[in-house]
C-alpha cells in the first residue's frame, strides 16, 4: 500500500510542476497539490520533489532567488530570468561542443553544463 500511495504522490507533484510550468518552488509545488489534495503534508511534497530530482524525473535547476527551482523539461537546455516579472523561461539552443572545448582547451572532462541568462523578457522590454 505503502508503494502505491507513493506512486500516486509522485505523480500528482510531476503533473503539478508540468502545469504550473514555471521552474516552480518547492512551496509553489505544495501550495498548488495541497488545493485540491488537502491531506498532502510539505515534508511529503518536499522529501518527493528531492527524490525525484536525485533520479532524473525531473530536474532541479539550483537556486533562482534564494529557493530551489524544479523544472520538467529534462532535456538539455538553457534558462533567462527576468530581472523585472522574476519568471523562469526556457532557451533552448543547447551548445555540446562547449563542453568538449572545455576538455580540449583546459583538460576537464565535463558531463554537463548549465547556463543561466538575465535580463528583461518579451513582456518586460
Ligand atoms: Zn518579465
Ligand atoms: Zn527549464
Amino acid at each position: 500500500m505503502e508503494s502505491k500511495r507513493n506512486t500516486i504522490q509522485r505523480r500528482l507533484i510531476r503533473d503539478a510542476v508540468r502545469e504550473l510550468d514555471i521552474h516552480a518552488t518547492a512551496e509553489q509545488v505544495y501550495d498548488f497539490v495541497a488545493e485540491q489534495h488537502p491531506t498532502i503534508s510539505k515534508a511529503t511534497v518536499y522529501r518527493n520533489l528531492s527524490q525525484m530530482a536525485d533520479s532524473g524525473e525531473l530536474l532541479n535547476i539550483g537556486s533562482l532567488n534564494g529557493s530551489a527551482r524544479y523544472d520538467h523539461n529534462c532535456h538539455k537546455h538553457y534558462h533567462f530570468i527576468c530581472e523585472k516579472c522574476s519568471k523562469v523561461f526556457d532557451i533552448d539552443h543547447y551548445q555540446p561542443d562547449l563542453d568538449e572545448r572545455v576538455l580540449v582547451m583546459e583538460g576537464f572532462a565535463v558531463r554537463s553544463h548549465s547556463l543561466t541568462f538575465s535580463g528583461l523578457c518579451p513582456d518586460c522590454i
